[in-house]
């Protein structure tokens, strides 16, 4: 961080990238849970299922990759080592054990409404900091976190409607 970016956001910076690996470590957990969620789901409408499940493991990875970033233009350390990624999560990993749709639907429904409380509240320590470029990162992730749980709801709805 250059000297007037430090002046303003300094003595929050510390805090800030503590959440923001909190996150990070989430973004990758969720990755993983996508990921993986694609290649073992099963069941009706698995195509469009697993369309989306990979559309949404490619969009944490960014968020990852977002994350990062900013935490090293904070001047911190993105964590270094996948362990950490459990120990600093907040919500930790759903394994999708039952690989039915409307199980891993629900999963990572849950997930996304768990990542939109999450970035809620950084957006409201990072607007305290008047650390605006985190806001404004955070913001943008805050956005595509809405959408997933949109499309997982709406797939999931459909679903449920299948023969009715
Ligand atoms: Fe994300
Ligand atoms: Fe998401
Ligand atoms: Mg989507």
């Amino acid at each position: 961080m250059g000297v007037k970016a430090r002046e303003i956001v300094g003595k929050d910076a510390d805090r800030i990238v503590k959440l923001l690996n909190g996150a990070l470590a989430d973004e990758w957990l969720a990755y993983y849970q996508y990921w993986v969620g694609s290649l073992v789901v099963r069941g009706p409408m698995r195509p469009d299922v697993q369309k989306e499940l990979k559309e949404h493991a490619d969009d944490e990875f960014k968020h990852a990759n977002m994350l990062a970033d900013r935490i090293v233009k904070l001047g911190g350390t993105p964590l270094l080592n996948p362990s950490d990624w459990l120990k600093h999560s907040k919500y930790g990993y759903d394994e999708p054990k039952d690989a039915h749709v409307l199980k891993i639907l629900r999963q990572n429904i849950e997930g996304e409404q768990c990542a939109i409380e999450a970035y809620s509240n950084i957006l409201k320590v990072a607007m305290d900091a008047k650390d605006f470029s985190t806001f404004n990162m955070v913001r943008k992730i805050l956005d595509d976190e809405i959408g997933h749980e949109q499309d997982l709801q709406d797939l999931e709805n459909d679903i449920k409607l299948i023969g009715k």
